[in-house]
């Protein structure tokens, strides 16, 4: 009972006097000494928690930002997944449809263009050094991928022009595959199964049993149907703008095939063979330009994908034989 009391120091009597509050008065103060002391001990407890953990705001931010790198990583890798893909897609633009068709290819400099002023990213400076290096090199990635997926819009824009120009020409140069089978082997030094020495290989060796059906790669008149030595059975078509092609090894022609028939490109023209000198039945398949062989690779375009094109490129510089 003595602690609720309260008492008010009287000066006149130089004592102190015990004051006595209603019962009302007395909860009312009771109360609020307990109010006053929970808050201060709430703020207490949480500057303690705030200073340890966090406040929970703070906790929140922390889980963003996490979120956020993680997702920043993941986009990293989609870049440069998307980069290699620009590069097979550029290397195709160069190496089949704009060497083919006679247009020069697209210079390195336009491909990959430079990356600005070394301070355009400096905005992202303000972070700490990990999240600012990778704001900024997703940031000029980016950037340099819209560049250069620009330039070959561009490019395949000024290709479709040429091609809306010449379709009689395209209709006529060498452009798919003369048979369904694997490549063996490229075109260039290779060494010859039978002599067993390097020499040049003017054609590319894809895989083909006995009887396989070969197919004109683009329209134009057969110029040759006959037995012709090392080769065996040749078939020679002329494609007219200087282009020819030759299959060899062939062990029929088909229905109709003989000097001066009319071809047009996907007909069936031959059935494939094991004739003349060769390590087995295959196709050995040449393109001539003007007379001399070209890498029939680069003739492919009509119907090979990018990843098939990149396919063959590394078997046919992989292979240091060849079939014939
Ligand atoms: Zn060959």
């Amino acid at each position: 009972m003595s602690s609720r009391n309260h008492y008010v120091y009287d000066e006149d009597q130089c004592r102190f006097i015990r004051v006595d509050y209603d019962k009302k008065e007395r909860y009312f103060h009771t109360f609020s000494i307990w109010l006053v002391t929970g808050v201060v001990f709430a703020c207490i407890g949480l500057a303690a928690l705030s200073s340890h953990v966090g406040t929970p705001a703070e906790l929140a931010l922390a889980a963003e930002n996490r979120a956020l790198t993680s997702q920043l990583e993941v986009t990293k890798e989609s870049i440069l997944d998307l980069e290699h893909q620009v590069r097979g897609i550029a290397e195709r633009d160069d190496k089949m449809y704009r060497s083919v068709l006679g247009l020069d290819p697209v210079s390195l400099e336009e491909r990959e263009p430079g990356i600005g002023g070394a301070d355009i990213y400096s905005e992202f400076d303000l972070y700490s050094k990990d999240t600012s290096e990778l704001l900024k090199w997703t940031a000029s990635r980016l950037d340099n991928l819209e560049r250069r997926i620009n330039v070959q819009k561009l490019s395949f824009t000024e290709i479709q022009q040429f091609y809306n120009e010449n379709q009689e020409r395209l209709r006529h140069i060498p452009a798919i595959r003369p048979v369904n089978g694997l490549l063996l082997s490229g075109f260039g030094m290779r060494t010859h199964p039978v002599f067993n020495y390097k020499r040049m290989h003017d054609g590319i060796d894809f895989r083909a049993d006995i009887g396989t059906e070969l197919f004109a790669t683009g329209d134009g008149v057969v110029k040759y149907a006959s037995r012709n030595g090392n080769y065996g059975n040749l078939l020679v078509i002329d494609h007219g703008f200087g282009f020819e092609t030759r299959f060899a090894h062939i062990s029929a022609f088909a229905e109709g095939i003989r000097v001066g028939t009319k071809v047009t490109r996907g007909e069936l023209v031959a059935y494939s063979g094991n004739t003349g000198l060769t390590n087995g039945p295959h196709l050995h398949y040449e393109i001539h330009l003007n007379g001399e062989p070209v890498n029939p690779l680069h003739y492919l375009f009509a119907d090979v994908t990018p990843e098939e094109y990149l396919m063959y490129q590394e078997i046919a510089e992989s292979n240091p034989n060849s079939m014939d």
